[in-house]
């Protein structure tokens, strides 16, 4: 379905590695009826790819039995092992992204067509495998800070992270603006940091200012910029 048909403004959120803080993440967005793509990690749960946050230890969901947490939402491929893609050889790149792709699609029902880069490292030879592998879009960590549409989907630059300084400067921009053009905010970042900053406030005052408008179509990453249904 292209939202842009019925709307001019697209609001879309993006968060990373299925951590056991998307429960409370995914409780806000469903109170709100606000919609996210995760970037998950197949390869990794509860007891592995456990790190420290400050003095919070963050854990992965163990993703079997969290299946019916994400309905709604979107899920997307983050890499089995969450490895840093560029410091992969050509064969364990192919492996680290097809692996969890076919995985997410055997616990999810669904085949997934984007990815957000992990630590947001990537490189043209990266890029070129994706469109291989049936990845129609992939997240960098790069602000964009403006709402226009993208051509480079591969690339793509969110507006900004939730921590971000501007988060409601432009967020209210976003609400406000008129503009002939489609507007896309994009806000993307990782549950576990509001549970670490114990800023959890911030992201409940965030989607209570953008949810509940008529003129805003509230869609996953692939409905928002790939028009999908
Ligand atoms: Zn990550």
């Amino acid at each position: 379905m292209d939202w842009r048909k019925s709307y001019k403004k697209a609001v879309t959120f993006s968060y990373d590695d299925g951590v056991e803080q998307d429960i409370r993440l995914v409780e806000i967005l469903n109170k709100y009826d606000l919609k996210c793509t995760f970037n998950l990690n197949t390869g990794l749960d509860y007891d592995h790819g456990t790190w420290k946050c400050g003095n919070l230890w963050i854990h992965r969901l163990n993703l079997p039995n969290n299946i019916e947490l994400y309905r709604g939402h979107e899920i997307a491929v983050h890499g089995r092992q969450h490895h840093n893609l560029t410091e992969l050889s050509p064969v364990e790149i192919q492996n680290e992204l097809y692996d969890d792709a076919v995985e997410i699609e055997r616990l999810f029902g669904i085949k997934p067509t984007g990815m957000a880069y992990p630590y947001g490292a990537y490189n043209d030879a990266i890029v070129d495998k994706l469109s291989g592998l049936g990845i129609k879009y992939a997240r960098t960590v790069e602000s964009s800070y403006n709402f226009d549409e993208q051509t480079d989907l591969l690339r793509y630059r969110p507006t900004c992270h939730h921590e971000d300084e501007r988060l409601f400067e432009l967020s209210y921009e976003f609400l406000n603006s008129v503009s002939d053009k489609p507007q896309v905010l994009y806000i993307w970042g990782h549950s576990y940091e509001f549970e670490s900053r114990k800023n959890w406030d911030r992201f409940e005052r965030l989607c209570s200012i953008l949810s509940g408008r008529d003129d805003v179509f509230y869609g996953t990453n692939s409905q928002v910029l790939l028009y999908m249904d």
